[in-house]
């Protein structure tokens, strides 16, 4: 199949074929005549395979052919968890409007409220957006909703964990109405919240899983290695940022102080290192991001705040330096890298406060993880050992909602597994309500 058969409109086609691409990827081919049929979606595939112009295009392709709803009020609203990746989105987004006469905004928590209430009274037919800045115009009446023809919800279920689910229900009834589209999109959709959510806001959706979550990504490789505390783990570092050949690379830590602290070790040590986490102001994260994607630095130190979405064509190894509490979000952390064909390493340290981390991700991944070792830095920590042994603990299989609510694993394994160390980090099933990973943007 190629882009020239979903029949899009000649500017359309036009700037694809500027961007060099003939053929779509397996979500475009299946979810671009599905969403330009009329359906709503929820579709998922796996981290760097397009789907940002498998909602792109359609959304496109529907402004251009069909008459407006409303001739004042936005026709697709485009919202997204971080402001970076709206801004990723909004770049994409312009390729294809500039040559048009369609306008169309970026409304991000963090910058001038009254330079943003001036660009929608111009009444732009494309917003991208953070839900929660978006939210507080729309509470003050600075655009109105009936008019919209497309909500496009991209890492739909991470805007549910940064607890962002009021937001979207109040954008949802402000654009209630029969003729309005809605698509959802994520690497991962599977779990209970996300279900229950896409019920209420899509009608009669058409569901589009190329892969699941837990299905290899053949372009990254993974491996693990076992680490007994901090400096363990820094010597690791060191031995790979020694002896790897790696063009860029993406750090995740636990918190924002761990990233503060971790990038100025890098630093001192002479590494080309920039820190991104939520609590600089928004002219710096954007200072930063500009200068990671334009390759002016090597490693970027971050938090969960980078997990998701974004696409940075030169990184090549990501390190788990510590391992995310959300199974979930170790798939798209990795999926910073191996992209679009490309190939990617990574590389995750498991120390005791990791473990629990660890088993949910081999869980949730459904396969065994072994362990790799690098001679001289063998660690002497193997695991901790459940107190109760169950037969293949690794290779059963969590249900959406034993991984996701702690009650209900409870209530559903009759003898739940303890860990012997008390404070070995994250409860393995945590409620998904954010915590101290999350970083949230307004
Ligand atoms: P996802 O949202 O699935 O993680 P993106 O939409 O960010 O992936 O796309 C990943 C990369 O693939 C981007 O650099 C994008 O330009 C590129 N890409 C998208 N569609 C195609 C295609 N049909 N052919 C080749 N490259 C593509
Ligand atoms: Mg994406």
């Amino acid at each position: 199949m190629q882009f020239i058969d979903f029949g899009l409109d000649r500017k359309i086609q036009t700037t694809i074929e500027h961007l060099g691409f003939t053929e779509p990827t397996d979500i475009q081919s299946q979810a671009i005549p599905a969403a330009m049929a009329g359906h709503d979606l929820i579709a998922s595939s796996k981290t760097g395979s397009g789907k940002t112009l498998a909602f792109l295009l359609p959304a496109l392709q529907r402004l251009t052919k069909n008459r407006a709803l409303s001739k004042r009020d936005p026709r697709v609203l485009i919202l997204m968890p971080t402001r970076e990746l709206a801004k990723q989105v909004f770049s994409q987004l312009r390729l294809f409007v500039s040559n048009t006469s369609f306008k169309s905004v970026l409304i991000l928590g963090g910058e001038n409220f009254n330079d943003q209430v001036k660009v929608l009274e111009k009444e732009p037919h494309f917003i991208v957006a953070t839900p929660g800045r978006l939210t507080d115009h729309l509470d003050q009446g600075h655009f109105y909703l009936h008019g919209l023809e497309l909500l496009i919800l991209d890492e739909a279920d991470r805007m549910l964990d940064l607890g962002f689910a009021e937001q979207l229900t109040k954008i949802n009834k402000a654009a209630d109405h029969r003729k309005r589209q809605t698509l959802m999109f994520s690497a991962t959709l599977e779990h209970a919240q996300v279900n229950d959510f896409a019920m209420a806001l899509l009608k009669s959706p058409k569901r589009i899983a190329i892969g699941h979550a837990h299905t290899e990504h053949k372009d990254i490789t993974k491996r693990f290695y076992l680490a007994d505390n901090l400096t363990h783990k820094e010597s690791l570092l060191t031995h790979f940022l020694e002896n790897e050949t790696y063009q860029q690379m993406i750090i995740f830590t636990a918190t924002r102080d761990d990233t503060e602290r971790l990038a100025q070790k890098l630093a001192s040590e002479g590494h080309s290192t920039l820190a991104l986490s939520g609590e600089l102001n928004q002219s710096q994260r954007n200072k930063i991001m500009e200068s990671f994607s334009k390759g002016f630095h090597k490693i970027l130190v971050t938090t969960d705040l980078a997990s998701r979405g974004l696409d940075l064509v030169n990184v090549s190894h990501v390190i788990n330096f510590d391992l995310p509490k959300h199974s979930e979000e170790f798939v798209h952390r990795i999926g910073r890298t191996g992209r679009a064909g490309s190939t990617g390493d990574a590389i995750a340290f498991v120390g005791p406060k990791d473990w629990i981390s660890f088993k949910n991700i081999e869980g949730f991944l459904q396969m065994p993880l072994e362990f790799s070792v690098i001679d001289g830095l063998k660690a002497k920590f193997t695991g901790l050992k459940p107190k109760v042994q169950k037969k293949k603990v690794a290779s059963k299989k969590p249900t959406d909602k034993s991984v996701n609510k702690k009650t209900k694993v409870t209530k559903k394994v009759k003898k739940p597994i303890r860990f012997s160390i008390e404070d070995a980090g994250t409860m393995p099933i945590k409620k998904r309500t954010g915590g101290g990973l999350t970083e949230k943007d307004e």
